[in-house]
């Protein structure tokens, strides 16, 4: 999906059918990544060869979902206060959103769910806190990679304004602070992460062609972090808002390197068309891989870093997966794990060897 000058990366998860492993692997998998008696070669060797099967490896949030229907009850109980005739069998979904009365304004009632949602989740969980931290990282590791890259000192300049002046805009903050392209952020938030808050959704703007850049994550994509030790919660916001931070950068003129061309020669022949329509999302993983593996540099424990790398991708084995036609956005999520281990930073990393390509 892509409207005015907005990319997204996260869509609705409607399952995992995305890269849902066999149930032989999924044990597989397991027992490779827990079993602390297994040499780190084994881990090593599973990831080489299936990477999106090893990342894939635990999709469930227990944690996460327990929090998501004690959340929307209460909210809904706060919701009930405020109006009086919802109906009595309301649950907060955008179908019982959609058939309420004329009476009632429904844009309201949705912000108002919304926001009261929000705030019953992180009286459980306080996600707002990791985003926070996860964001500094993300974006100091950035901007470390564009100072290194071979871009032009003008051009890192303009990259690096834009990193520095984006917000990751908390949700109560995108209703009730004062900012400009208010009413674009708000209409998008509530319709991308529907008056629950509990559709898997991140989105990186421009409001109002700028100049300042907004990212916004939905609850659901952050409660899946719920109950993991606090290491985990932050890894798992990495990757995905260093690409959330990249495609700012796209909007201030950065263009594809040549590491999405080599991407090109390892996948199946397809149209100039094919590759053109998923460049900016393609590119914007590039970076956020080039991220994680410069995070990766300061680990020693070659199990540690496999770890980590399965926390900050799995989030792509939860979202809907892209159709494989012409104009989608994005590749499959099996093949945008599979880039990752394409990248000559992460062979840095994870040195997988063999012959296949680095790019
Ligand atoms: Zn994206």
């Amino acid at each position: 999906m892509k409207t005015q000058n907005y990319l997204l990366a996260v869509a609705v998860i409607v399952g995992f059918a995305a890269c849902a492993p066999r149930k032989t692997d999924v044990h597989l998998t397991n027992n490779v990544l827990k079993n602390a008696t297994l040499k780190d070669q084994d881990v090593h060797t599973y990831m080489c060869k299936s990477p999106a099967q090893a990342v894939c490896v635990d999709v469930t949030s227990v944690m996460g979902d327990k929090i998501k229907k004690e959340g929307l009850t209460s909210a809904i109980a706060e919701l009930r206060k405020k109006y009086p005739t919802l109906p009595q069998n309301f649950d907060g979904t955008d179908s019982a959103l959609d058939q309420l009365s004329a009476e009632l304004n429904k844009t309201k009632v949705k912000n108002d769910l919304l926001l009261l949602a929000d705030k019953a989740y992180r009286t459980i969980y306080d996600y707002d806190k990791d985003v926070i931290e996860a964001t500094e990282l993300a974006r100091k590791l950035l901007i470390s990679e564009v100072e290194q890259s071979k871009l032009s000192d003008e051009n890192k300049k303009t990259y690096i304004g834009a990193l520095n002046t984006t917000v990751v805009m908390p949700i109560t903050e995108v209703f009730e602070n004062e900012y400009l392209g208010k009413e674009t952020v708000s209409v998008l938030v509530a319709s991308a992460c529907t008056g629950s808050g509990q559709k898997e959704f991140t989105y990186s703007n421009l409001p109002n062609g700028g100049p300042n850049g907004v990212i916004f994550m939905c609850p659901g994509t952050l409660l899946r972090g719920a109950g993991k030790a606090k290491e985990e919660r932050i890894q798992r916001l990495v990757f995905l808002l260093a690409h959330e931070l990249t495609h700012q950068m796209q909007f201030k003129g950065l263009a594809s390197d040549d590491a999405y061309a080599c991407q090109q020669n390892t996948l199946p022949n397809k149209s100039a068309e094919y590759f053109k329509s998923r460049q900016q999302e393609a590119n914007a993983d590039i970076w956020a891989t080039r991220v994680l593996m410069r995070q990766l540099k300061s680990v020693t424990d070659a199990k540690v870093k496999m770890q980590k790398v399965v926390q900050s991708l799995n989030w792509l084995c939860t979202i809907q997966d892209s159709d494989d036609s012409e104009k989608a956005y994005y590749f499959t999520n099996k093949t945008r794990i599979e880039n990752v281990f394409k990248l000559k930073e992460t062979e840095e990393q994870i040195a997988c060897g063999g012959s296949a390509p680095r790019c």
